[in-house]
């Protein structure tokens, strides 16, 4: 009989709630678009391929190990697994990944864009610097050499020419991280195109850092 981990059942639900969320932003359209969750050290439970995040069933998730084996699960794992193994196996403190293609934020990845420029102090705090990473062909090995720099001191990542990835404690953080990517990217470029765009000052910057590691960190 196949084993059932303490929390599946739940965690199950939260990935068919949060990708219908997602599918409802415009975020995955098509079939695109993969979230995960740990189960425990060693496996992950996620989305399948080849289904909309709009009409995914519970029952459609599938459980991997850390190195990408399927263990269970009458679908296949999503082909962009390697991602999210790519930050479970060099950030044990994270629990969850979504990966999806909002289109603002992917339009800045595919302009050679990072979105680490200070303009909005929400965004500061939630996110820090958000980095490009380098083109990657999807489904290789290259996208997580593209990531692994960047995945120690960021939770949210640009994928140049493809889409976004952010990660976080739980899938719910996992999932705000990404709505507030989207968002930074259109209040980014409506700054621009209004042609004043002011980042905020060296010195307001750093109490605002501060701010962050005393309250945003400590409460993650
Ligand atoms: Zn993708």
């Amino acid at each position: 009989m196949e084993r059932i981990w303490e929390h599946e059942v739940p965690l199950r639900r939260d990935l068919r709630r949060l990708s219908k969320r997602l599918y409802r932003l415009g975020f995955t359209p098509g079939t695109s678009g993969n979230l995960s969750v740990r189960l425990d050290s060693k496996f992950i439970l996620a989305t399948p391929t080849g289904v909309s995040k709009s009409m995914l069933s519970k029952e459609d998730m599938v459980i991997v190990d850390l190195d990408g084996k399927q263990y269970s699960g009458s679908r296949k794992v999503t082909s962009e697994i390697g991602m999210h193994l790519a930050v479970y196996n060099r950030r044990p403190d994270i629990c969850a990944v979504v990966h999806s293609h909002p289109p603002i934020a992917t339009g800045f990845a595919c302009s050679g864009r990072s979105l680490d420029e200070p303009l909005c102090s929400e965004a500061v705090m939630s996110l820090g610097a958000v980095p490009l990473a380098r083109y990657a062909t999807t489904g290789t090995e290259e996208v997580a050499e593209s990531l692994a720099e960047f995945i120690p001191d960021h939770e949210a990542i640009l994928m140049a020419n493809h889409g976004v990835v952010t990660y976080g404690k739980t899938l719910m953080d996992a999932f705000m991280k990404m709505e507030t990517v989207e968002h930074f990217a259109q209040v980014n470029l409506i700054a621009h195109h209004l042609g004043s765009a002011t980042p905020i000052q060296k010195d307001q910057l750093a109490a605002l850092l501060d701010a962050r590691s005393r309250y945003v960190m400590n409460a993650a």
